[in-house]
């Protein structure tokens, strides 16, 4: 999706090293990121805003999934003794090959920077850059200040105050701002779907949903049918909270049954999120899938008065 195609521009003629962009989950950050990697290594014929051109060597790439000159740096959630403090990281160890002990990451940064780019610049983008370790953010510093053969970085960040200073203070920042209904729906169209008012409403502006225009009506379909199993039978009820857990989908499914109930009345709103909180907080801690999905489905019953 091209929603966010005219901040090419303002990049295409960037000079710096690192650019921060921040913005709310899903706004389309990451494919924003990846735009401007792939035409700062393009060699094509560009877009009117300075777009990749789809079609050199470089792109084709890109498009395949295996560019030699692109490295995702993304946190991983660290476990520490018992269920409880589950917490997000990216350590020395992904931007270090010689700190990674516990050989969480393939490529390392500072080894990636290294090489000379196969193409015309190395890029990194940082997924999570508010994840970024002390540690690791020292490790990153002096590359980010003098990135070997012209490398590039490309922090994304949800919430600007999380991010340390070290790594704002020497990165140019851009915002990446919802869209409009109408631009949602005319991306919907470009891209081949069906531009239905109730996915458009869902995206709210964000081009992350277009991305997963599938999988979000398919979780709203799922979170529809749960909803209306719940003012029918206790049998029914629990054959739907089986059919979730089938086609559970941790990225869209919470947010599409939160979508189902926002009509609803905030005090049976409020008892449904804590339900679902539980059920997320149960999968994540490896409970018993189906006995999660079945305390799920009776607390749902019990949060809007049926039953
Ligand atoms: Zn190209």
């Amino acid at each position: 999706m091209t929603l966010h195609a005219p901040l090419i521009e303002q990049t295409s003629a960037f000079g710096g090293n690192a650019l921060l962009l921040t913005g709310p989950a899903r706004v389309g950050k990451l494919e924003l990121a990846y735009a401007i990697a792939a035409a700062q290594n393009c060699s094509g014929a560009r877009g009117m805003y300075g777009e990749a051109c789809g079609n050199c060597p470089s792109c084709h790439a890109f498009a395949a999934g295996a560019h030699p000159d692109l490295l995702l740096v993304e946190p991983r959630t660290t476990t520490t003794t018992g269920k409880a403090a589950r917490r997000k990281l990216i350590p020395v160890g992904a931007i270090l090959e010689g700190r990674d002990k516990a050989r969480e990451y393939e490529t390392h940064v500072f080894e990636f920077l290294e090489v000379r780019p196969t193409f015309e610049r190395r890029v990194v983008i940082v997924v999570g850059a508010e994840y970024l370790g002390q540690e690791a953010a020292n490790a990153l510093l002096k590359l980010v200040e003098e990135p070997p053969h012209r490398a590039m970085f490309l922090f994304i960040a949800e919430d600007l105050k999380a991010v340390l200073p070290t790594i704002v203070s020497r990165s140019a920042r851009l915002n990446v701002a919802p869209a409009s209904d109408r631009e949602v729906a005319r991306a919907l169209v470009q891209a081949g779907l069906a531009a239905d008012e109730e996915l458009v409403a869902f995206a709210a502006g964000r081009a992350g949903v277009l991305g997963g225009a599938e999988q979000v009506r398919a979780a709203l379909n799922d979170a529809r049918e749960l909803d209306e199993a719940l003012q029918t039978g206790l049998l029914t009820t629990l054959e739907h909270a089986e059919a979730l857990e089938k086609r559970w989908d941790a990225a869209w499914h919470p947010e599409a049954l939160r979508w189902v109930w926002r009509t609803r009345l905030p005090h049976q709103r409020a008892r449904a999120d804590t339900a679902l909180d539980a059920l997320q907080t149960a999968l994540e801690a490896y409970a018993s899938p189906s006995l999660s999905f079945q305390v799920f489905a009776l607390r749902l019953r019990e949060a809007f008065g049926e039953g």
